[in-house]
């Protein structure tokens, strides 16, 4: 099948890929031109694992290739993929500007009977908008289809190659049938279409979403009163994650949810809530819940040193906003970072693979970047772990210790064991379990280290 994906980004290129993997000859069309001749010369703009080798595989099999010209794109097309970007408006409802742009630009070249497929997270009604807009600019017969995209940064490729399921809003037999040819190569070991009408379709992906951002919020609450009663919230997550009905995943307790999507989609679906007069109150709180949690750990420095951190310096592991990617969109770390900084004190940050998308987009030269995560710790009085990097944790304890001025850290991910950390000589804070060490005992760089009260957690 001749297919057009339209937007590169983290999900177009993705999608892009794997059908042309999956034999389809795939046609990806993006206005940014830096980014297609990047990907012409076998460059890819992301770091996600996997995706270098299946892009070069198949651009140089022919299967593959990359335009910005969107128009021939469409032209060619039996099936075109909408995956352009949906950001957050001011009051927080999806912004459809690119959605809208592409469906006209489809209109202006479509030929007759190709589906057009709506992969973008969009809006109930959004994508009957599309199709409106379509019909404005052509007469040509075409379908339409919602289907929205679960895949993961970090484990993009795997989960579009071996999906849970695959959600088809359709509008009609041949839509559906259309879907099933595009999918089947990825469908042969059982897992489910789940076929709806369109509405439910783009539903069903906020849907998804605000239950994964609200598990993650009931934790980060659960793990605030874990720290006042003296629970760890380890144990409980261990708990109740065996219960089938519960399930163990999205129960970890951390700095909050970030990325691209949970926090737009969370705002995005109560603005639609309230444009049709529902209140989504347990939407409201997970999302007032997170913003709070993206500043727990900039509450346990304070509580720890004071409100004035200058001539002090402290390490970060870890920018993405999650590990396997070099994502930073509303990464929990730029909310530490910037506290750090407004509160006086200097920054040495590394991550594996976001460093230069941190430094280019978000960071730029505020803060300095090490080589190695140990290089981040020389001199520092703190250690702050924002990203759970695997390669973080099990460190070389004997080097962590000679290199900092206070062998004091904070744990945004719980990777550490607290009895291990006091046992190595460590004050040790992280995120619904207890802290360990002793401030005594580890302030030897001659710095402020606060009365005993300030030895206590943000959360008492
Ligand atoms: P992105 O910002 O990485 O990529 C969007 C791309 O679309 C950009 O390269 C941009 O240049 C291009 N574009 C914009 N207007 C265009 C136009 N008129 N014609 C051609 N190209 C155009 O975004 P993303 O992260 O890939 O997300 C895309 C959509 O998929 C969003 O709606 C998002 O919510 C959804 N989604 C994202 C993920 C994820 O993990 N990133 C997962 C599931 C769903």
């Amino acid at each position: 099948m001749e297919v057009t994906v339209i937007g590169t980004g983290y999900v177009g290129l993705v999608v892009g890929s794997c059908l042309a993997e999956g034999g389809n000859r795939v046609t990806c069309a993006d206005i940014d031109a830096d980014k297609i001749a990047q990907l012409n010369s076998g460059e890819i703009s992301i770091y996600e694992p996997g995706l270098d080798r299946l892009v070069s595989h198949n651009l140089s099999s022919g299967r593959l290739r990359f335009t910005t010209d969107v128009g021939e794109g469409v032209r060619t097309a039996d099936a075109i993929f909408i995956a352009v970007g949906t950001p957050p408006g001011e009051d927080g409802s999806a912004n459809l500007s690119f959605v809208l742009e592409a469906a006209r630009t489809i209109g202006d070249h479509i030929r007759p009977n190709t589906v057009v497929i709506m992969k973008s997270t969009v809006p109930v009604g959004t994508s009957e908008l599309v199709r409106s807009e379509i019909a404005l600019r052509t007469e040509t017969p075409f379908y339409i289809c919602s289907n929205p995209e679960f895949l993961k940064e970090g484990d993009a490729v795997g989960d579009f190659m071996y999906p849970d399921r695959v959600v088809c809003g359709v509008d009609a037999d041949e839509t559906r049938s259309r879907m099933e040819e595009i999918y089947e190569p990825f469908v042969r070991s059982g897992n489910p279409f789940i076929f709806m009408d369109i509405s439910s379709a783009e539903m069903t992906k906020y849907a998804a979403n605000s239950m994964l951002a609200t598990r993650i919020s009931f934790m980060n609450q659960i793990a605030e009163l874990c720290e006042k009663t003296g629970a760890d919230v380890e144990m409980v997550r261990r708990g109740i994650g065996s219960d089938k009905r519960i399930g163990p995943s999205f129960l970890y307790a951390g700095t909050g949810y970030g990325g691209s999507c949970f926090p737009k989609d969370i705002q995005a679906l109560i603005q639609t809530a309230d444009d049709f007069g529902v209140d989504l109150k347990v939407l409201r709180a997970v999302h007032e819940s997170n913003d709070r949690q993206k500043t727990v750990l900039i509450r346990k420095i304070r509580s720890r040193f004071g409100d004035d951190l200058s001539g002090m310096r402290f390490s970060i592991w870890g920018l993405a906003f999650k590990p396997e990617t070099d994502d930073m969109r509303a990464a929990p770390s730029l909310t530490v970072v910037k506290a750090l900084l407004e509160a006086g004190a200097t920054v040495c940050a590394h991550d594996p693979v976001a460093m230069s998308v941190a430094r280019e987009f978000y960071l730029k030269d505020t803060i300095d970047y090490g080589e190695d995560e140990y290089e981040t710790l020389t001199g520092s009085d703190g250690l702050v772990i924002t990203t759970e990097w695997l390669q973080n944790r099990r460190p070389d304890w004997s080097v962590v210790s000679k290199r900092m001025a206070q062998r004091i850290i904070f744990d945004g991910r719980n990777i550490f064991d607290p009895m291990r950390m006091e046992s190595l000589g460590f004050e040790y804070y992280s995120i619904g379990r207890h802290q360990v060490g002793s401030t005594v005992q580890q302030a030897r760089s001659g710095a402020d280290a606060g009365s005993s009260d300030s030895f206590k957690s943000d959360n008492g």
